[in-house]
């Protein structure tokens, strides 16, 4: 059984965490209520870790627009679109991107994770070299691990790393690929956009900003950090997913560069899997379109974060750095985060359980992600159940009370 040793000490580290009878591996929602309501075995919770930023998920445009698209077009495409061919709103909403994030164009890929493999996987391969952020989604490394790029991580959120990493380069630099994230989808914070910019504005290269967490949250319009920070001039290529603020699933890459289009025939992440079904792509521009038209959701989104950020950080919680509709709440080891986790189900709310490798620092952390659907009583009762879970975890709060 040789093949399978490499999993024996993963299966032990599990198995001691599920001793005492959690099990946080085999969640099951039995029941979604609405984008913010739900039920888990016996206990009816509020939704506060679903990256569901908007609340599109129960939009009626949207779920209109996929069951009509289900009745006309079918349950999936069974095919890529190389190979089977695009539907016509495939085309239609790679043009929709492309307008709203005013580049010349865009490419659709099945989920965001591949949008990153095909991409950056593509773009970047022997001979490259990749500057990115130490704290990039696994999808950026495995992205790298595709192309077979040579690597180099500067310090998270370190503008003055990357300056210096890329000053020993000397000419090299003006060739590289630079990876960040509009959000990070642990911590929650934003990446300093403007000094990186500066950065390659005086040494070169190619700017990558994944926008996952930051589409339909950022910016005058919802375009994100870019355009929140005044910069999208300065960034070649926006990579972006439709499982958060869009409510679906798929991902997608825009940009100003003509080339991009050679990928279409390069990139395997986009030629060899199959294209998004119908109904998701048409449920993705009904949503699009509802994220144009009704930035209030945003500001309902920050006020919200605001709320459960100022909550949670006055109850004497170690939160991220920032305010934002991310909010880790930063726990000790993993038996305290399983148990923490588990307890809050109990008290009617559920988050995303991170353990190490998977959370920065070997600590283990619940993440809290907020919606602009959670009702200001909802975001009350989230802060409540964390309220609730203080004299059970006093080591939470320990030494942070005010
Ligand atoms: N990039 C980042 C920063 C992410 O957090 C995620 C998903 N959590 C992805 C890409 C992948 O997106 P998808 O779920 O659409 O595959």
């Amino acid at each position: 059984m040789a093949l399978f040793d490499k999993f024996e000490k993963l299966a032990q580290d599990r198995a001691a965490l599920v001793q005492s009878g959690l099990n946080p591996f085999g969640t099951r929602i039995d029941e979604i209520f609405s984008p913010t309501e739900g039920r888990i075995g016996d206990f009816k919770v509020v939704l506060a870790g679903t990256n569901n930023y908007l609340g599109l998920t129960f939009d009626p445009e949207s779920i209109k627009a996929a069951q009509l698209s289900l009745k006309h077009e079918g349950t999936g495409t069974t095919g890529s679109r190389m190979a089977n061919g695009s539907y016509g709103s495939h085309m239609a909403l790679e043009a929709e991107l492309a307008d709203f994030f005013q580049r010349r164009s865009a490419m659709v890929f099945s989920t965001g994770y591949l949008a990153n493999l095909g991409v950056i996987g593509t773009l970047a391969g022997p001979g490259d070299l990749v500057l990115l952020d130490a704290d990039c989604h696994a999808s950026i490394y495995d992205a790298c691990k595709l192309g077979g790029p040579e690597i180099i991580r500067f310090r998270h959120n370190d503008a003055a790393d990357l300056e210096r990493r890329m000053l020993r380069l000397g000419e090299r630099a003006r060739d590289v690929i630079i990876i960040v994230e509009g959000i990070y989808s642990m911590l929650g914070d934003q990446a300093p956009l403007k000094e990186i910019v500066d950065v390659k504005r005086r040494l070169g290269g190619y700017l990558l900003v994944d926008e996952a967490h930051s589409v339909g949250v950022l910016g005058a319009h919802g375009r994100g950090l870019a355009e929140e920070l005044g910069v999208e001039a300065d960034v070649d290529i926006v990579l972006g997913t439709f499982s958060k603020s869009l409510g679906a699933i798929g991902g997608f890459a825009v940009s100003h560069h003509p080339e991009m289009d050679l990928l279409r025939y390069a990139s395997r992440p986009y030629i060899f899997t199959a294209s998004p079904s119908p109904s998701s792509i048409a449920s993705v521009r009904a949503s699009l379109k509802t994220m144009r038209a009704r930035p209030e959701l945003r500001e309902h989104l920050w006020s919200n974060a605001r709320q459960l950020y100022k909550g949670l950080a006055d109850l004497g919680y170690r939160l991220g750095p920032q305010a934002s509709p991310v909010i880790p709440v930063m726990l000790g080891s993993p038996q305290e985060g399983v148990a923490f986790w588990q307890t809050l189900i109990e008290h009617g709310v559920y988050v995303n359980l991170v353990l190490p490798p998977a959370s920065p620092g070997g600590q283990a952390l619940v993440r809290c992600s907020v919606s602009a659907a959670h009702t200001p009583e909802q975001i009350d009762r989230i802060i409540r159940a964390f309220d609730e879970l203080r004299p059970i975890f006093p080591a939470a709060v320990a030494g942070n009370q005010g």
